[in-house]
């Protein structure tokens, strides 16, 4: 595979020092195409190993990634700026799901023989075989380099495809680094790595079989497009705008603490951070007083050890995009009760909560992906469910209330593919079991849970008939005459009717 990558170098620059850091191949439409050429050749060897071959091979690479947890770490940190806490946290997190799916893959991709659902069927057996597609392309954001690459290869590897990975070319540092991970433990030569921004992206689209992407809403379409062009099936993962309600019988303090994690984890720029707060008004003014404690005691400090908590935004494109939703809603009586201006170094934005907004302001409506978190006073739950539901966006939300059995009936009002009662935005995405799935303009697809290992596969049904066994289906075949035809339709009509006298036709 070293051969076809390419000489050209791409820089990769620091967020915190705005200098290089490091830098990777760089691969032109041609060399992805001869990538992906390799990978297919070498794809057939790797889905005849089997379930248990593919996942030895798996389990030793969860074995490399511990080994070097703390180096992917420190890339991590080098290309993202994000705090040492966040940034060893990607390898467990990968290194679960891995188990999970190595754990079950053998089940969810087993033979399916479904019972006859009826008399016209009994004589039949029934097949149903899942099938790798050849190559997998996953095309990654930069939040979470690690997680939102492998979390996705790995059950595709495990199904038994050949996969390419595009990461974003902000941070492809840790996952040019893993690949290497891959040829290192020797495993065959099915996971590949493709270096580049847009141009490299859409040349991995036009040349897999499968496209995972996970991204901005604009660029999910544009692959969409792109896809349906090819008619190739994809996975989309893309942005949100996910609410959080506080029932006024809520536990303040832990509401106030899990939301200002989940909406500050890794400085917002979470695709499931919480961006809007709906609070019921009779507790509006406490909980903005528990939360602005929170949010304000947060380190924010330049550095990016232990020793802080928010790093700086990815690029200046995303701090531009923060400062502007932040001086729109001031501009239209959003106030500010802290932070609410760029931090301490280039780069930073203090973590900001606003009060008196609505739904005229950007950051109401549209994605922030900053440390921004507006809180909305409601007359009440219902109120908060309309003001939910009101957006392009249905990715995940949060409910906070005291009573989980009302917690669970909200979530069911909730027009998005996730909820987390009385927890963190994130936390329903380390249960691996549960899938994640964006609704709306928040993607088509998604990951986790059976389906997120199926996916990767073509399914080929195979009904058989022993000669002679389906016989009464058999009057329906040639030649045609009165009295077979006639036969065939009362069989069908029996076989039909739910009562006696339609089965008979009397
Ligand atoms: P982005 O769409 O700008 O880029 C994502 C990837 O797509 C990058 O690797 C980029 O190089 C590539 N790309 C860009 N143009 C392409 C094209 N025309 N064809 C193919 N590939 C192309 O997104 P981003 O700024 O890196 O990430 C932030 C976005 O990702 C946010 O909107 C966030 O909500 C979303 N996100 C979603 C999830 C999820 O699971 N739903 C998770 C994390 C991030």
């Amino acid at each position: 595979m070293t051969e076809i990558i390419a000489e050209l170098q791409l820089p990769v620059l620091s967020p915190l020092t705005r200098t290089a850091t490091g830098f990777v191949p760089e691969s032109t439409p041609e060399q992805v195409a001869a990538i992906v050429a390799s990978l297919r050749d070498h794809q057939p060897d790797w889905a005849a190993l089997g379930v248990a071959g593919r996942a030895a091979w798996v389990a030793k690479y969860r074995d490399w990634l511990l080994d070097n947890q703390d180096h992917i770490a420190d890339l991590l940190r080098s290309e993202t700026g994000k705090p040492r806490a966040e940034a060893v946290f990607e390898v467990p997190f990968v290194v679960d799901e891995l188990n999970y799916y190595a754990n079950n893959a053998a089940k969810f991709l087993a033979d399916e023989h479904p019972r006859p659902h009826g008399l016209m069927t009994a004589g039949r057996r029934m097949t149903v075989r899942y099938v790798p597609h050849q190559v997998v392309g996953v095309i990654s954001p930069w939040n979470f380099p690690i997680a939102l690459t492998l979390w996705d290869a790995i059950p595709a590897l495990l199904a038994g495809a050949a996969v390419i990975v595009k990461p974003s070319e902000h941070t492809p540092l840790a996952v040019h680094y893993v690949l290497k991970g891959w040829e290192e433990i020797g495993a065959p030569p099915v996971f590949a790595f493709a270096g580049g921004a847009g141009a490299t992206g859409a040349a991995v689209v036009d040349n897999v079989d499968f496209v995972q992407f996970t991204g901005s809403t604009r660029t999910g379409r544009a692959i969409a497009e792109q896809a349906g062009r090819r008619l190739i099936p994809y996975s989309l993962e893309l942005g949100g705008k996910d609410p959080a309600i506080v029932a006024a019988d809520a536990d303040l303090d832990y509401a106030a603490s899990g939301i200002a994690f989940g909406a500050l984890l890794n400085s917002g720029q979470m695709c499931v951070s919480t961006e809007r707060i709906y609070v019921e008004e009779s507790v509006h003014d406490e909980f903005v007083d528990k939360l602005v404690a929170q949010v304000s005691a947060l380190r924010q400090n330049g550095e990016s050890g232990f020793e802080t908590d928010l790093g700086p935004l990815i690029t200046d494109e995303q701090f531009t995009i923060v400062e502007k939703h932040v001086a729109d809603a001031i501009h239209r009586g959003a106030v500010v009760k802290t932070g609410g201006k760029p931090g301490l170094a280039p780069g930073f934005f203090e973590p900001t909560v606003l009060t008196n907004v609505d739904h005229s302001m950007l950051v109401m409506r549209e994605e922030t992906f900053g440390p921004i978190l507006p809180v909305m006073r409601v007359r009440d739950i219902d109120h908060a469910v309309e003001l939910a539901n009101d957006s392009v966006y249905g990715l995940g939300a949060t409910v906070w209330t005291a009573s989980t059995k009302r917690g669970k009936e909200i979530a069911q009002r909730l027009e998005v593919g996730a909820v987390d009662v009385n927890d963190t935005s994130a936390a329903h995405l380390i249960c691996f079991p549960a899938p994640s799935t964006g609704w709306k303009s928040s993607g088509i697809g998604g990951r986790f849970g059976i389906d997120g290992i199926r996916k990767y596969c073509k399914v080929r049904s195979v009904v058989s008939s022993v000669p002679g066994t389906a016989a009464a289906v058999q009057m329906a075949w040639f030649p045609y005459t009165a009295a077979r035809s006639k036969a065939f339709g009362v069989f069908m009509r029996f076989t039909g009717g739910r009562d006696i006298r339609r089965r008979l036709g009397i």
